[in-house]
Order: C-alpha cells, then sequence, then structure tokens
C-alpha cells in the first residue's frame, strides 16, 4: 500500500503495463478531533496518519491508497487545518468541500460521545449539497455503554448511523462494507488525466505549413512514407513512440500530422478537432509557429487551445534558418504584443530543416512538465500568502477590504489553486497572486488556475 504525498484525488494508479484505472475516491469529513486520522489509519491498516490530541496541527489533506475485500480504493484524509484568528471552523470546512468535490463518496465522521455541534451541521450542509453517496461514522463508540448517543445520530438525516471505535477498531468491518456500497465499482475515468508511468505524452500542434512534418521527421530520424493516402479516407489517429534525449515519447495522433491537409472548404475546421483531440490525449503540447512569418491569429488560437485544455505548453518557433535580422526584431516585438498571456511557456528557436537546436526540445518539455506537476503544500502556500497580503492588501472597495483567508493547492496536472476570501477580488489582484506565485514557485510552461470562494 503505497501513500501519496499531498492531495491530488485525480485517483489514478498505474496498474500493469500501460493501462490505467481510476480507483474509486472515499473522502473522510469531519470536524477536528473526530476520531478522523484514527480511522484513517484503521482503513489502511497500520499507523501513519498523524494523531493529535489537540486542534491546530497543520498538516495537508493525505491520500492513502486502502482495500477491503479485494477491492481497492482511496482515502484522502480531509483533516487538514489551520487555525486562523476567524475561526477553525472555515478552514476544516474549506479543506472539506475540496475533498468532498473530488471523491466518489464521502465518509462523515461525528464523535458520539459529544453529539452534532454547529460545525457539524455546516460540514452536513456542504455534503448534502454535493450530493455525493454518505455513509455517516459515529465514532468513540468504545463499548455497548455509548451505543445510544450514535443512535442520536439518526437524527441528522444521513441515513444510518454505523457506531465505531476507530481507537479499538469495533465496528470497523461494517462501516467498510457500507462504504464499498457507496462507492462505485468503476468511476469515471478520465482520459487526458491518466497518471504518470509510461512514456510522456506529447502532441505537435500548429496551424498548415508551419513545419510539423518535418520537424517530426527530424526527431524520428528519417523520412517515413505516409501510407494509405486515399483522398477522402479516414484512419484513426496514429501515435507514434519516438526516442529523443535518451528516453521514449509518445507523439500522439501523427496521422493527422502526416496526412495531408488540402486547403479545400472546411480544412481549418477540420485541423481544429485535430487538434483539440491531440491535446486531450496529450500532457504536453509543443505548439510550432513559422518564425519567418508574421505571427497569425490561428497561431494565438491554438496556443489558447493548449493553454484552455490545461496541458503544458512549450512554443518552438521554427524556420529559424529563414531569419534575418529584420524579421528577428519583428519576431520579437509580435511576442510581446501577442504571446503576453503565454509568457511562462519555454521558448525554443529551431529549424526541422537543419536540425538546429533540435537538442533544446528535451529539455523544454522536461522543463513544462515539472511545472505542470508542481505541488506546493498548503503550510508553504499560506505563509506565502499571508507574507503576500500583509504587504499588498486588496484595495478597499465600498468600504470594505477583501481578505484572503486560506488557500489550498486542489489539484496538478495542471496546478489549481483555490483561495477562500471573505470578499470578491478583483481580476487584476487575482492577476497580480499568479504573478507573484509564478516568481515564488515557477511553474514554468505551465497554466495555472486560481479560483476564489466568498466567505462571509
Ligand atoms: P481528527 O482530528 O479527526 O483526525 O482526530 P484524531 O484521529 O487525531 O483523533 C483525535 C483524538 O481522539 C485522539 O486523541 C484519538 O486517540 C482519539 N480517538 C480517535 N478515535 C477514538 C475512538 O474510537 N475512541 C476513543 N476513545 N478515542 C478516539
Ligand atoms: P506542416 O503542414 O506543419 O506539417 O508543415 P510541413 O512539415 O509540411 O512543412 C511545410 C513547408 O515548410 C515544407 O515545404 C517544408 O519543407 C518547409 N519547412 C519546414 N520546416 C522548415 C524549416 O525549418 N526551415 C525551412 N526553411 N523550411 C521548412
Amino acid at each position: 500500500l503505497a501513500a501519496e504525498e499531498g492531495f491530488d484525488v485525480d485517483g489514478f494508479d498505474a496498474a500493469d503495463g500501460e493501462e490505467h484505472v481510476r480507483l474509486p475516491v472515499l473522502a473522510v469529513v469531519g470536524r477536528p478531533n473526530v476520531g478522523k486520522s484514527t480511522l484513517v489509519n484503521r482503513i489502511i491498516g497500520r499507523r501513519e496518519a498523524v494523531v493529535e490530541d489537540k486542534p491546530g496541527v497543520t498538516r495537508d489533506r493525505v491520500t492513502y491508497e486502502a482495500s477491503w475485500n479485494g477491492r481497492r480504493f482511496k482515502v484522502v484524509d480531509t483533516g487538514g487545518w489551520e487555525i486562523d484568528v476567524l475561526g477553525i471552523d472555515a478552514m476544516v470546512a474549506a479543506q472539506a468541500e475540496l475533498g468532498i468535490e473530488q471523491a466518489d463518496a464521502v465518509m462523515f465522521v461525528v464523535d458520539a460521545t459529544v453529539g452534532a455541534t454547529d460545525t457539524d451541521e455546516a460540514l452536513i450542509k456542504l455534503i448534502r449539497r454535493a450530493g455525493k453517496p454518505t455513509v455517516l461514522c459515529a465514532n468513540k463508540v468504545d463499548g455497548p455503554s455509548t451505543e445510544a448517543e450514535a443512535a442520536y445520530l439518526w437524527s441528522l438525516g444521513l441515513g444510518e448511523p454505523y457506531p465505531v471505535s476507530a481507537l479499538h477498531g469495533r465496528g470497523s468491518g461494517d462501516l467498510l462494507d457500507a462504504v464499498m456500497d457507496a462507492l462505485p465499482e468503476a468511476p469515471p475515468q478520465t482520459f487526458g488525466d491518466a497518471a504518470p508511468g509510461g512514456p510522456r505524452r506529447v502532441a505537435l500542434i500548429g496551424r498548415p505549413n508551419v513545419g510539423k512534418s518535418s520537424l517530426l521527421n527530424k526527431v524520428a530520424g528519417e523520412e517515413r512514407v505516409v501510407v494509405n493516402e486515399l483522398a477522402g479516407t479516414t484512419r484513426d489517429p496514429v501515435d507514434e513512440m519516438i526516442e529523443l534525449g535518451g528516453k521514449t515519447w509518445k507523439f500522439v495522433d501523427t496521422a493527422g500530422i502526416r496526412r495531408r491537409v488540402h486547403l479545400t472548404a472546411g480544412a481549418d475546421f477540420y485541423a481544429s478537432l485535430r487538434t483539440s483531440a491531440a491535446l486531450e490525449k496529450a500532457e504536453v503540447a509543443v505548439v510550432l509557429i513559422d518564425a519567418s512569418e508574421t505571427l497569425a491569429e490561428q497561431d494565438t488560437r491554438i496556443i489558447s487551445m493548449a493553454v484552455e485544455a490545461g496541458r503544458a505548453v512549450v512554443i518552438a518557433y521554427n524556420k529559424w534558418d529563414q531569419l534575418d535580422e529584420e524579421r528577428r526584431y519583428y519576431l520579437e516585438r509580435e511576442i510581446e504584443r501577442d504571446l503576453v498571456q503565454v509568457q511562462w511557456a519555454p521558448r525554443v528557436n529551431v529549424s526541422a530543416k537543419t536540425g538546429r537546436h533540435m537538442e533544446k526540445l528535451v529539455p523544454a518539455i522536461e522543463t513544462a512538465l515539472e511545472g505542470w506537476e508542481t505541488r506546493i503544500p498548503t503550510a508553504r502556500l499560506n505563509a506565502f500568502l499571508g507574507e503576500l497580503v500583509a504587504a499588498h492588501p486588496h484595495p478597499i472597495r465600498g468600504g470594505k477590504q477583501p481578505r484572503i483567508l486560506f488557500g489550498t493547492q486542489a489539484g496538478t496536472r495542471p496546478p489549481r489553486f483555490v483561495l477562500f476570501a471573505s470578499g470578491f477580488l478583483e481580476a487584476g489582484y487575482r492577476r497580480f497572486i499568479e504573478r507573484r506565485l509564478r516568481e515564488e514557485f515557477g511553474f514554468v510552461g505551465t497554466p495555472i488556475s486560481i479560483s476564489v470562494r466568498v466567505r462571509e
């Protein structure tokens, strides 16, 4: 059983060979000290999750793998919280909310010896809103004398309370049976987000004639003949394994690159569909641009497609052999003007014809993938946000000053952040935060998303 660091419930596992299976995900939710970590330890069968008597331990949500009766699943301990001047409830709710959203089923843990508190009621509202299958765990029922306490929890409206002693193991079998009923056998698979393992998947995209097939031939090391080139026939997209920089890479959908697209009506539309399909399958996009020509609107549109698909991005300026001093000058101006939104993308200046700088392609792709998979621990992120907000508070609007209460990275590939704030954060301020996040943590070659949730 392998524990993952941090929290990224894409829930994918590299199974044997190339198969990627998404395991169902159970989020364990409850206020501090009800015994979530103890319970998670019980479920995964070892003592690993941090158990502390008092609230205030800063730790991240953690994902573990577990199995019961031969079925594998993932358990997310949403126990991370931080004491904040505005109260612990907001933080608990924030972690729980994200955990619930990304889970297939929820285990709600209540301390039966205490009963339901206001915080419990708030969490129940969140769970109801998410509409996920829920199992109610009445914890700390160490013996028959506390069983009656558990029965009171029927009143929460979450169905049968399962009396459990996480500490001693009492009742945990019945609880896990109920969890198995709540979890789907086969959770929905998300193709483009399959886990790392196996060759990294690269989409080589760009408008017609920028040099995609020339580049592909160059990196594949030989001229290849396009077969089955009958007009009007469509073939399934074909992926190609290519050795580069000592590693194997999967260039996806290369049939679409190698087949000559004739400029007939609708060709643009099909080119765009093909780009989407390649992006869907890829982890990183190499966007090829013809540097010898003025940047076209189609170039920026293709870059936007890659960014919106949430892929790592490398921009390769091709036909560098054709550039003179003057074109180079104008190219830089065009990039400054039209590509500011992807300043973070690594850039390589290549020539598919002469082979110039081909060796720079792989390091650029690797840098972009690294940024794409970067995870910032919650404690570190909040230390950073705390300093940032203290030095540069949000401007006062209508007599009020929105404050960032807490932030967390909800996922990677690409990095996704959620900020909980006391009021609406203006677009300019969000851009400022993104810029500072990039300065602090890198994120070279990856789009990042920041969403803000307002808490009263
Ligand atoms: P969390 O904050 O919800 O993750 O709670 P912890 O797992 O850290 O547990 C908080 C405290 O409750 C610890 O002192 C545990 O030993 C204790 N605890 C957890 N489960 C039980 C239980 O079933 N019975 C009793 N008596 N104590 C428990
Ligand atoms: P695709 O439509 O994007 O696959 O583009 P192709 O690979 O078919 O290339 C279009 C044209 O540009 C062909 O005539 C290529 O020979 C030419 N070309 C591609 N790369 C380069 C390059 O680096 N330098 C020069 N001078 N020509 C290139």
